[in-house]
């Protein structure tokens, strides 16, 4: 048996947080560094439906699964599907389905009381890291310095920790979401309301889609996603609302309203990705999990597999035989990727309402 190494995680995001989890239940020492200065610094964002086999298997793995129920919602699991004339091409009320939705502040929220107090060291953003003998030294914004055994990176899309593994770099994908808000939708903007239904609606007229879902609290959260050209360390076009209306001109007044009757606030979202299939040689003192491991466009999954990474890694560093058992994880977690990551990049070009539908499998609506 190999004597339990030294742990750090990087990041206290979905899988940071649930591989804490994971070892403080096994009774294992480990240290959570996060960049954050508090679990309140920002917004954690829109909402993620959670899988079966992966964020829900992680769940239950970590006993979390009673207390996901209290926040999962269920009912909001529909999706809608329309052209860019309003026309419904695919409606599924979601009530047949099992991929409950939960808003990231609670998925966060959830993992954290799962926490001692104190647990994650907040404030430490990390800056530099390199190999030192057979240990791995980090370095952090605020002075501290401290080497490990293991380095676990879930420090997400700009992961500091991947490129001691792999010159590779995430590429922008080519488009570029908008997130606007409708805060207060049955109340304020009861149309809208009822257009998106409970769950997910989604437009697509060629590169160009508008995705619209319901949240926690009658708030909606509108994406408009446009194809763009980023170099790499270009930053997205900051677009105001009146330009993204312009970029809908020829839509359906009744989509175009998703976006008209939003607030002002807009924030881009640049979609980056690796390579789908990307690996890296194992380093027996540093690994990656979540989107530091297979940054992909989003599709549901992104989550889902940082969990499940997340839950699968404490389960090899906690087999007796960590130093065989990690990188045997590191095989069958890349594995995984590789088909979700080429089910999203097939999603992400699709080119019409009628090519998406074909990639979701969907027959077309009766309605
Ligand atoms: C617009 C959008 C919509 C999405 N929708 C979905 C969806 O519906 N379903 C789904 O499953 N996935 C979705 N995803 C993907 C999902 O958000 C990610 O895959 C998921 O959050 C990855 O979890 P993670 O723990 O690996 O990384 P992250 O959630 O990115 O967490 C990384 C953590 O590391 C911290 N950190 C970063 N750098 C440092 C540093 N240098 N030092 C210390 N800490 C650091 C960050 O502050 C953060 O807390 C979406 C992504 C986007 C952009």
């Amino acid at each position: 048996m190999s004597p339990f190494p030294r742990i750090a995680i990087v990041g206290a995001g979905p899988a940071g947080l649930l591989l804490a989890c994971r070892l403080h239940q096994a009774g294992r020492p480990f240290t959570l560094y996060e960049a954050d200065g508090a679990a309140d610094a920002r917004s954690q964002g829109g909402m993620l439906d959670l899988h079966v086999d992966t964020g829900q298997a992680a769940l239950r793995s970590a006993g979390l699964f009673e207390r996901f129920q209290q926040w999962a919602r269920y009912e909001d699991q529909g999706m809608r599907l329309f052209d860019a004339d309003g026309r419904l091409l695919l409606e599924d009320d979601g009530q047949a389905g099992d991929r409950p939705e939960i808003d990231r502040g609670h998925l966060r929220d959830l993992l954290l009381a799962a926490l001692p107090a104190n647990t994650v060291r907040w404030g430490h953003a990390l800056q530099q890291a390199a190999f030192e003998g057979e240990q791995v030294e980090l370095r952090f914004g605020n002075g501290h310095v401290q080497r490990h055994d293991l380095v676990v990176g879930a420090d997400g899309a700009w992961s500091r920790l991947r490129p001691l593994l792999t010159g590779v770099r995430p590429l922008h994908a080519g488009i570029t979401l908008y997130e606007l808000s409708l805060p207060d939708v049955d109340r304020a903007h009861p149309q809208l309301a009822a257009l998106v239904g409970h769950g997910t609606l989604i437009a697509k007229h060629g590169q160009t889609t508008l995705f619209a879902q319901r949240n926690a609290g009658a708030h909606v959260r509108v994406y408009a996603s446009l194809p763009q050209v980023l170099g790499e360390g270009d930053l997205a076009p900051l677009l105001s609302r009146e330009d993204l209306l312009q970029q809908f001109a020829d839509w359906h007044p009744d989509l175009r309203r998703l976006i008209a009757e939003a607030g002002d606030a807009v924030r881009p979202w640049p979609i980056h990705m690796l390579p789908v299939g990307h690996q890296w040689t194992h380093r027996r003192s540093l690994t990656l999990v979540g989107d530091a491991a297979h940054l992909m466009p989003p599709a549901g999954e992104g989550a889902n597999l940082a969990l499940r990474d997340a839950a699968d890694l404490a389960d090899a560093v906690c087999s007796g035989a960590w130093e065989v058992a990690v990188p045997a994880h590191e095989q069958v977690m890349m594995a995984r990727a590789a088909v979700a990551a080429a089910s999203a990049q097939r999603l992400l070009v699709a080119s019409s309402p009628t090519h998406l539908l074909e990639v979701l499998g969907g027959d077309p609506a009766t309605a």
